[in-house]
């Protein structure tokens, strides 16, 4: 495995497992799947209500808890430093853990600096072992990290073949910041599986487009973390790191920007249809 070292120095296995829209009652078994294929890095949310399933399933595996890396996040519902401190407190009670090794805000919405106020003084306390964001477009990051005491880590971005984020993981690097990407398989959406470019690429290393695509991710300095709730898929996605892409297929895959992302977060529409989502 590879890894990213944050800015406080903590490890941070490179290739993880999302679990995202993997449904509570199946998702013991996967997280348990995904652990024997070799996955020790998972990310979860609060809003994925699937939690205690994932704690279930690494504490169930036997491995020593330091060999994983977990990662869970606040949903906006509970922003505010009161809520925050309570809804971490819930995580970790689902989680089975004294620690989560990266804590998130999930969504840039609401009281945010009440909030990472709370995820700041968590830090200290040695409850989570970095904190960050998701979804915040750089603007909102550099207003978070200039007027804070401790900056966020961390930024939790859609990055896929579709909406690139072209150089990103430059200016994160000014803030001490990495960058982990969501959505890096595009959720599957626009036939992406089947687009010619990351085919024919893939074919040169005996490679799927999926490995194809993690591969682009991992070389541009980026965690990452494909969700998939099928074993064969989940050693696929683990098995990037045998072969490597030429600067040539690097600028191939750059010309599939398309500049629309899976969700448009500075749009005032997703922010109004994630603020009735609740937790
Ligand atoms: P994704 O990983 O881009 O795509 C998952 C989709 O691809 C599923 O439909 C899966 O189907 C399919 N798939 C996976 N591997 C495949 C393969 N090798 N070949 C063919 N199909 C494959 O989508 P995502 O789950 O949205 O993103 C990954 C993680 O990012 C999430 O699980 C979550 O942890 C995180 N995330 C964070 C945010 C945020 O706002 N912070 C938003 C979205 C996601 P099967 O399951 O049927 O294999």
């Amino acid at each position: 495995m590879q890894y990213i070292k944050l800015s406080n120095n903590i490890k941070v296995p490179q290739l993880g497992f999302g679990v995202f829209q993997i449904p509570p009652e199946k998702t013991k078994e996967t997280v348990k799947q995904a652990i024997e294929v070799g996955y020790r890095h998972f990310d979860t949310a609060q809003a994925y209500f699937n939690e205690t399933q994932v704690g279930e399933a690494i504490q169930e595996s036997g491995i020593k808890r330091e060999e994983f890396f977990i990662t869970t996040k606040v949903w906006h519902t509970n922003h505010g430093y009161e809520q925050t401190k309570k809804a971490c407190q819930e995580s970790l009670k689902k989680l089975k853990t004294d620690y989560i090794d990266l804590y998130l805000i999930h969504q840039n919405i609401g009281d945010i600096f009440s909030t990472w106020k709370a995820l700041e003084e968590l830090y200290e306390e040695g409850k989570v072992k970095a904190i960050g964001v998701c979804n915040f477009t750089p603007s909102r990051f550099t207003n978070l990290s200039i007027h804070s005491k401790i900056k966020p880590m961390v930024n939790q971005i859609e990055i896929n073949p579709f909406y690139q984020q072209d150089k990103k993981e430059d200016f994160y690097k000014q803030y001490d910041a990495v960058i982990e990407s969501w959505g890096p398989l595009a959720e599957g959406k626009n036939n992406i599986f089947n687009n010619p470019t990351l085919k024919e690429i893939g074919l040169k290393y005996d490679k799927t487009v999926a490995q194809v695509i993690l591969r682009w991710i991992i070389q541009r300095g980026i965690i990452v973390f494909p969700k998939s709730a099928k074993k064969e898929r989940m050693e696929e996605n683990y098995n990037i790191f045998d072969f490597e892409l030429t600067k040539e297929d690097m600028e191939k895959i750059k010309e599939l920007e398309t500049g629309k992302p899976i969700a448009d977060i500075d749009d005032p529409m997703f922010v109004e249809s994630i603020s009735k989502f609740g937790v």
